[in-house]
């Protein structure tokens, strides 16, 4: 979880709202709660999928970066399928991905459980690692 700081769209009062990221049953999903102190305005967001740009780098800056990596390089095309699927890339975007093998993802860190778990569910192995400071672009570039 991770806060960002916006405005209350009813009172415009600042405020702090509370940011994060789950996966259940395969799905990838995002929250976004808050409660402004000036109007009581309470909300509470969440979709599947990835979040919104802004939640998504509060989460990188307050929990890292991290990347996904296949343990098994003999299972380079499936792996790549399976994750071109579950992130809709392009045929340009998954050729990018077969350069980059075994990395297959860079981003939060739960999205990249989310992904160990897709690819598991495939039966095929991955690990999840903290970035630390090296970036990949590629996760980035796909928003
Ligand atoms: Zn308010």
């Amino acid at each position: 979880m991770a806060t960002i700081s916006m405005q209350c769209p009813d009172c415009s009062a600042p405020l702090t709202a509370n940011v994060g990221e789950s996966h259940i049953d395969g799905k990838l999903r995002w929250y976004q709660s808050y409660r402004c102190s000036s109007c009581g305005n309470a909300t509470e967001l969440d979709d599947i999928g990835f979040p919104p740009d802004s939640i998504r780098a509060a989460l990188i800056d307050e929990l890292g970066y991290w990347q996904v990596v296949v343990v098994d390089a003999n299972e380079k095309s499936k792996a790549v399928q399976v994750i071109r699927n579950a992130l809709a890339l392009s045929l340009v975007d998954a050729k990018n991905l077969i350069a980059i093998f075994p990395r297959v993802y860079a981003g939060t860190k739960v999205e990249c459980a989310w992904l160990k778990s897709v690819l598991e569910q495939s039966g095929i192995a991955a690990n999840v690692i903290d970035s630390g400071a090296v970036t990949m672009n590629f996760a980035k570039e796909e928003r």
